[in-house]
């Protein structure tokens, strides 16, 4: 069995069935053999009232009510927009699109997760893998979660194996049950083969 951990300025491996430990230098000048990896979570969630006009994770769903916001209410892509800005270490939605400031009023979610990521790119991350769980009593999302994938790996720039989508009710308890909310959690792995400071 192969044992590797990294050391110093290099990497030693260890093989213990021939019993050969090997270490290899890697000056730091040199782009670094193992990635570091940020971890980002993010969590929504927003009233549903009257209206027909429900978008989650960018895609438009047919339904009898409408989730109330400032922006266009996705919830998906606002707690993905808060797990990326949270992993590359650059705030929050609320700092980069504040809803004090009209032009983000009925804005598409879509447009500020683009956004976040740019930056996070801009930094040198890079996806590794985004999971999602949207809560919502109302509707069945099954039908929908290819089509919600598919526009995140869009938006993100990645193929979609690296994005997985959940949904589940609250089986009638709490505001989800109740249908008062829809709520969105997920968690963002980033990588980086430059070192942060
Ligand atoms: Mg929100």
């Amino acid at each position: 069995m192969d044992q590797a951990r990294v050391v110093g300025w290099g990497v030693s491996r260890y093989n213990r069935r021939a019993g050969l430990a090997v270490f290899i230098c890697v000056p730091p000048w040199i782009p670094r053999l193992y990635p570091i990896v940020r971890i980002g979570i993010g969590q929504d969630s927003h009233r549903l009232v009257a209206g027909v006009a429900l978008r989650i994770g960018g895609i438009d769903i047919p339904h009898d009510r409408a989730l109330l916001g400032h922006s266009d209410a996705d919830v998906l892509l606002h707690a993905v927009t808060d797990a990326v800005l949270g992993a590359a270490g650059l705030g929050d939605i609320g700092q980069m699109f504040p809803d004090t400031d009209p032009v983000n009023r009925g804005r598409d979610s879509a447009e500020m997760l683009a956004a976040a990521w740019k930056r996070a790119a801009g930094d040198g991350w890079r996806l590794g893998n985004l999971d999602c769980t949207v809560h919502a009593e109302r509707p069945k999302l099954g039908p929908h979660r290819k089509a919600i994938v598919d526009r995140l790996a869009q938006i993100l720039g990645c193929t979609p194996g690296k994005i997985n989508v959940k949904a589940k009710t609250a089986e009638g308890a709490g505001p989800v049950g109740r249908e008062e909310i829809i709520a969105a959690q997920c968690a963002v792995l980033l990588e980086s083969t430059q070192e942060k400071t």
